[in-house]
């Protein structure tokens, strides 16, 4: 599926690619509207308000930002994010995948909407940074990955030849950018939270497993490696 020879670097997204999704949607649409209701003292069907003033922001930096949520709903996101942390997982074989990437050495770039509030939460808990050459959030540019300008400041922090890059994503959104860029080897994630439905990704191939493109290892491989 990958020509590996044909690729210097990888660009990865974090959540829903290499993390599971399930911490995200938890908060945003579980964790946060109770504990904002309670926190306000509201009544229980405020809940559904602030679900829907959350969604609205869907796509925007705002979206991605903590500092945002933190002053709009006035709460202590990262300390109520704390009180769910240990959903914040690794999906099924992405450090496999990581390790391989290692040692197949492409450049490995962590291109993410986290702000780096998020990436402060995150990265100790999983063990990202081992793996990764560079990490850009779409905050330290100001333009979320879903616009093109987004492209345009990542290649001059972080240069790439979008000829030999391949991006993983699991936001069909985001890919549709990639792809408007000129970045030739995209792919999307089948399942990007593990709670949730597999989801169609119509324009793109969606991975199951990230060992569907890696190299078959033969018989006898492991041991002459
Ligand atoms: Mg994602």
């Amino acid at each position: 599926m990958i020509d590996w020879r044909a690729i210097d670097t990888v660009l990865l997204d974090m959540d829903g690619t290499l993390l599971d999704l399930h911490f995200d949607s938890h908060f945003w649409l579980e964790h946060l509207p109770r504990r904002y209701v309670e926190l306000h003292r509201l009544d229980e069907a405020s809940q559904e308000a602030i679900r829907a003033r959350i969604l609205r922001e869907q796509g925007t930096l705002n979206w991605y930002s903590l500092a945002y949520w933190s002053h709009e709903l006035d709460v202590d996101i990262l300390a109520l994010k704390r009180e769910v942390q240990h959903l914040i997982g690794l999906r099924s074989d992405a450090l496999d995948f990581l390790r391989w990437l290692k040692r197949a050495h492409p450049r490995v770039v962590l291109a993410t909407n986290a702000d780096r509030e998020s990436l402060a939460l995150k990265l100790p808990l999983t063990g990202l940074e081992d793996y990764l050459d560079a990490i850009v959030s779409s905050a330290d540019l100001g333009v979320p990955k879903e616009a093109q300008e987004f492209w345009f400041s990542l290649q001059e922090v972080e240069p790439f030849d979008p000829a030999r890059t391949l991006f993983i994503d699991d936001n069909a959104a985001v890919l549709e950018s990639a792809r408007e860029y000129g970045i030739r080897h995209l792919l999307g994630i089948k399942q990007p939270d593990s709670r949730r439905p597999e989801k169609a990704l119509e324009e793109f191939i969606a991975l199951d497993r990230f060992a569907a493109i890696l190299p078959q290892e033969r018989p006898g491989d492991e041991e002459g490696a």
